[in-house]
């Protein structure tokens, strides 16, 4: 069975933010940051909290990479530890199984861009009458909402959209963004993601939020869109950089209409040359950039035709 590996500090306030910004790198659905000692419910909302009471916590997967991971955390903490004091991390194991639940304790609603908001599927709330909601039981997908690719890839799904498009998202996960093109009035949507988990939770997710009719979910990846004719208005990459390029070679450009745009998120800031060199040789424009901390968004478009 597949195994993750919790890492948790306990931290001040002022120490949290760092740190939960720093394990983002290498957690998985990215880190939360918790009151250590009191459930968040019993606090007043505007008590700040004492020194010495968050937990900031994050996952990644448990396999032959664990120790230099674990190494690379370490370091990454010692070097901030001679700026700021900080405790050692501590690390568990989590059973695949368990792993689900043990997330849920800790996803919070989040609020993205101007009127997104991802909520927690057992969390109820109150909506603004034009916010997009949407309900996410991330399950074991990656796309909770919580890592910053993902939200820099809401930003710009947010700014790019009009109702009738034909969107693409490639590497659904949990079908975060294939819900957010839906519910902007997508005309339809396709997800596609290597990882038959991820089908499964993106086609539960749609229809959780009522937009299963929009949405076709299939397990496959470029090849399986590319040997069809379907092109697409608008394109969402949130995979990583060296996916990206690796996909630009084999003709990653081709799925995107001329006149088409589309998103490229995963991208560490150091990667973004290389990936806007790829998307050239792959027929697409890179036009602008987004950042948020290392990670860089790209957006592309491709030239009209003749
Ligand atoms: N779109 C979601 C999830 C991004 S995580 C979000 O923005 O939050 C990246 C996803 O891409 C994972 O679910 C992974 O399984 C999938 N993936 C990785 N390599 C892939 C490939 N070559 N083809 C298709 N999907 C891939």
């Amino acid at each position: 069975m597949a195994q993750w590996v919790e890492v948790s500090l306990r931290v001040d306030g002022e120490a949290a933010e760092a740190l939960a910004y720093e394990l983002q790198r290498w957690c998985h659905q990215g880190v939360a940051v918790e009151y250590a000692d009191l459930p968040q419910d019993k606090l007043d909302e505007d008590q700040v909290p004492p020194p010495e009471m968050l937990i900031v916590r994050g996952y990644f997967a448990h396999d032959d990479r664990t120790p230099a991971t674990q190494q690379a955390i370490n370091q990454a903490i010692g070097y901030m530890n001679m700026l700021y004091p900080m405790p050692q991390p501590v690390y568990h194991i989590v059973d695949d199984e368990d792993w689900g639940e043990a997330w849920k304790k800790h996803y919070h609603p989040v609020r993205i861009g101007r009127r997104i908001l991802i909520r927690p599927a057992w969390i109820d709330l109150q909506p603004q009458p034009e916010d997009v909601v949407i309900a996410l039981d991330p399950g074991m997908a990656f796309g909770t909402g919580t890592h910053p690719t993902t939200q820099l890839c809401l930003e710009a799904l947010e700014d790019l959209m009009q109702p009738g498009l034909d969107v693409i998202d490639l590497g659904c996960g949990s079908g975060i963004l294939a819900i957010a093109a839906a519910k902007m009035q997508a005309a339809k949507v396709v997800a596609v993601d290597i990882d038959p988990l991820a089908v499964k939770i993106t086609g539960e997710n749609a229809a959780a939020n009522g937009v299963a009719a929009l949405i076709q979910a299939h397990t496959g990846s470029l090849e399986t869109l590319i040997t069809s004719a379907r092109r697409f208005d608008l394109a969402l990459v949130n995979i990583l950089a060296r996916t990206i390029i690796a996909m630009c070679a084999e003709h990653l450009g081709d799925l995107v209409r001329p006149g088409g745009r589309a998103i490229f998120s995963g991208i560490i800031h150091d990667q973004a040359d290389d990936v806007e060199a790829a998307l050239r040789r792959t027929g697409l424009l890179p036009v602008a950039r987004r950042q948020q901390g290392d990670w860089v968004l790209i957006e592309a478009r491709r030239p009209p035709a003749e």
